[in-house]
């Protein structure tokens, strides 16, 4: 029997941001990825100015790459999906 973990979708506005987790996670990734994982920390991104680029096409595309990189590094066939949506004030 698989045990169930919980990992994060970050979704990253476009332009400058405020908030400073958000800002060092952004930064924490190459500039030209739509998404990435960082299984460690159990959290995707994706930056949404950048999802609608070639390879992906979309959000939806960008976050179900970057779900399966983390369900293959977390060994799971079936998981929690929290998205955490960040509001841009
Ligand atoms: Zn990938």
């Amino acid at each position: 029997m698989r045990t169930a973990a919980r990992f994060h979708m970050v979704l990253i506005p476009a332009g400058a941001l405020a908030d400073s987790d958000l800002r060092r996670l952004d930064e924490s990734a190459p500039w030209w990825a739509a998404g990435f994982t960082i299984p460690e920390r159990r959290v995707c991104a994706i930056r949404m100015a950048m999802a609608g680029r070639y390879p992906y096409g979309s959000l939806e595309s960008v976050l179900a790459h970057e779900a399966t990189h983390m369900l293959i590094h977390l060994d799971m066939v079936s998981g929690v999906l929290t998205v955490t949506i960040n509001n841009h004030e």
